[in-house]
């Protein structure tokens, strides 16, 4: 792969669109994505594990400019409003004016923080994704959904903020951890599943080059993720429809995630297991086939992800977390299933007794 020519795709949004660029050595190219600065301020977020691996390279290109950086311990718990307040001081300590710029050097954790201290600055200044996990390349730098969890919960705290470039530099997944990669693999096939049923045949037929992390494969499927996500996001930013889509497997994963007091499971791992359920809920209503089925659990499988509810957790108690995650009305839930491979939908008044069948069905 040239070095010097990253695969290119463009979220269209009027005058809020902006490039990302995916490919090997961008954070050091600091040519092409300092075009994107509008002033002369910069502050750079980041956190405690890939700050010493990777800010050198993206410093080194903001020589002539007013800099700083800040840095947030590694984890979940990190993504606080105690650290957009710390931010936002070392925006102030730095005198960033109205055209500063925020750069999120990090996986989801550091680029929803970032991106949400930038909508507050000032009521809302630039800022640059530089997604470094496979997950925030594929998923949650690109879309403009940026926040913060409270005590009460996760992500309750937030703003649509759309970042002015992505920069997703394939080089610093080198790093991440063989279960963090797999993670982020299982939101691509996510939006294939959902959407792109040639996507889905071509992560079947690229399974083993994606699992032994091969270049070429890595961009071409971070690119065709995102090309279906900003499809839907151009459609409909705010999630009014359509962008609900993106949560296939979602409110069975979070029951999952939540029943391991989220130590058992990364989130992708939960959306894995938790699309193969909706896909099973949905063979049971009649609108899928028990050959799209099998079609994804081979892929999950293939590329190492987990198809199995863990043991121990309890179908009722999966059943109540689920009840909890969205507004549903009474007996029922509203859902995202499938009517096959890359005909995801929104279903309301899926009988809970069809999601208790599948997830027992899952335990026995
Ligand atoms: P993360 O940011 O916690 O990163 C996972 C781990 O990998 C961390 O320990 C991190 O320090 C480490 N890491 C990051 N880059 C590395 C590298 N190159 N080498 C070695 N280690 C590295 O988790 P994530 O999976 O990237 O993101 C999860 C977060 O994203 C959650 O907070 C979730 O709510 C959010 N999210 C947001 C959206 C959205 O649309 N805004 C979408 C999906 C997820
Ligand atoms: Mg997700």
């Amino acid at each position: 792969m040239n070095q010097n020519s990253p695969t290119t795709l463009d979220v269209t949004l009027g005058a809020r669109s902006y490039p990302v660029w995916i490919g090997r050595g961008l954070l050091a190219d600091a040519a092409r994505w300092r075009e994107r600065l509008r002033g002369r301020h910069v502050l750079v977020i980041s956190n405690t594990t890939v700050a010493p691996l990777y800010l050198d390279r993206v410093t080194r290109g903001l020589e002539g400019l007013k800099w700083a950086s800040f840095l947030i311990e590694d984890g979940e718990a990190h993504k606080s409003f105690a650290n957009v307040e710390r931010a936002l001081a070392a925006l102030a300590e730095l005198g960033a004016t109205r055209d500063a710029c925020v750069i999120a050097l990090g996986g989801g954790v550091v680029g929803d923080l970032a991106g949400f201290s930038a909508a507050c600055w000032m009521r809302g200044i630039d800022f640059i994704q530089m997604p470094t996990t496979l997950l925030s390349m594929v998923d949650s730098s690109v879309g403009g959904k940026t926040g913060v969890n409270l005590p009460a919960g996760k992500n309750l705290v937030g703003a649509f903020h759309q970042p002015r470039a992505v920069v997703a530099d394939i080089d610093t997944l080198a790093t991440l951890p063989d279960r963090e990669y797999r993670a982020g693999l299982a939101e691509v096939i996510k939006g294939a599943a959902i959407g792109d049923e040639p996507f889905f045949a071509w992560l079947e037929t690229h399974a083993d080059a994606l699992a032994a992390r091969d270049d070429n494969a890595v961009v071409e499927a971070i690119a065709r993720k995102l090309r279906y996500k900003a499809g839907v996001v151009a459609r409909d930013e705010t999630e009014q429809g359509e962008r609900a889509l993106l949560n296939l497997g979602h409110t069975f994963g979070h029951a999952l995630e939540t029943a391991g007091n989220y130590t058992m499971l990364l989130h992708g791992e939960g959306v894995a297991i938790g699309m193969l359920l909706a896909a099973r809920l949905s063979e049971r209503l009649e609108m899928s086939s028990a050959a799209d089925t099998a079609r994804l659990q081979r892929l999950l499988e293939t590329v190492g992800l987990p198809v199995a509810i863990p043991p121990g957790m309890d179908a009722q108690q999966l059943l109540a977390l689920m009840r909890l995650d969205k507004k549903n009305t009474a007996g029922t839930l509203r859902l995202i299933l499938w009517r096959g491979i890359g005909k995801a939908e929104i279903v309301a008044g899926v009988g809970e007794d069809d999601v208790l069948a599948t997830l027992q069905a899952a335990i026995a």
